[in-house]
């Protein structure tokens, strides 16, 4: 956890008493690093999980919690499983993984999922854990229409992750980020693989990762044209699509 300074604070005695229920149980995350990735995972793939797998080795996360959104406020998919489902196959896919867990609180929570009031109850159920937000360059470049996303941007740290057909440098027109433009530069020209962006109390961790341009929107098309998603998304993941006739 930070203070106003950015600098790191001792969370309080008070830490382990009366949290809210969490996945992980309270009072054993002080100084915890917790990645969380939210997605539709509609379905969850191989780029999901071996970009998460990289950046939770890369900056020694204990934990990743992996959090299917029940409506996501950008989407609006016509025939999207059903919340439960998307995150039954999520379950499928990180089996396995001792450092991958699932967690249901947006589909409990019910509504739009928004990001905010995820960080909100994730601070409040693992106090004193330092919280590091994945996601795509795709979708950070457009974290400007998120939901209170200054004040989001200041509750946890965010890692960002390459992306095909994204590039580092756009993120110089989030002029208030400040990055510098040789970093971007040197990111996209592959001769970096990470760099930090400390602004203010924001922290943005970008992360050129190995690539897999693979995408949710390319395996439904795939589906749907009868094509092969084999090699895109575990084996267990590809039987329960085909068993419960998803995207068909
Ligand atoms: P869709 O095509 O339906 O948008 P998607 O493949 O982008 O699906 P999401 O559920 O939207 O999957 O992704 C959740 C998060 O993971 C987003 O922040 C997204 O940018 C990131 N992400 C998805 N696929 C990759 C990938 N191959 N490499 C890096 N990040 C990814
Ligand atoms: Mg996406």
């Amino acid at each position: 956890m930070r203070n106003e300074k950015g600098t790191e604070r001792k969370p309080s005695w008070r830490s382990a008493n009366g949290n809210p229920k969490s996945e992980i149980k309270t009072g054993d995350h002080l100084n915890q690093r917790l990645g969380i990735l939210g997605g539709t995972f509609n379905p969850i793939h191989l780029g999901h999980l071996a970009a998460a797998e990289e950046v939770r080795d890369r900056l020694k996360l204990e934990k990743v919690l992996f959090i299917p959104s029940f409506l996501p406020p950008h989407k609006s998919e016509e025939d999207m499983p059903s919340a439960v489902q998307r995150q039954e196959m999520v379950r499928l896919a990180i089996k396995g993984n001792p450092h991958f867990t699932v967690s249901d609180m947006e589909i409990r929570r019910g509504g739009r999922s928004y990001t905010i009031d995820t960080i909100e109850a994730l601070r409040q159920a693992h106090i004193g854990a330092e919280l590091y937000f994945i996601t795509g360059l795709d979708s950070f470049l457009e974290i400007r229409t998120w939901k209170e996303w200054q004040r989001l941007m200041t509750l946890c740290s965010f890692v960002v992750l390459s992306r095909e057909g994204c590039r580092f440098r756009d993120i110089a027109k989030l002029a208030f980020l400040n990055a510098p433009e040789h970093d971007l530069a040197a990111l996209d020209g592959g001769e970096k693989d990470q760099a930090v962006i400390r602004t203010g109390n924001m922290r943005v961790y970008l992360q050129r990762v190995p690539f897999y341009d693979i995408s949710s929107t390319d395996i439904r098309a795939r589906i749907r044209a009868g094509r092969s998603i084999k090699y895109h998304l575990p084996e267990a993941v590809e039987h329960y699509i085909i068993e419960n006739k998803l995207y068909a």
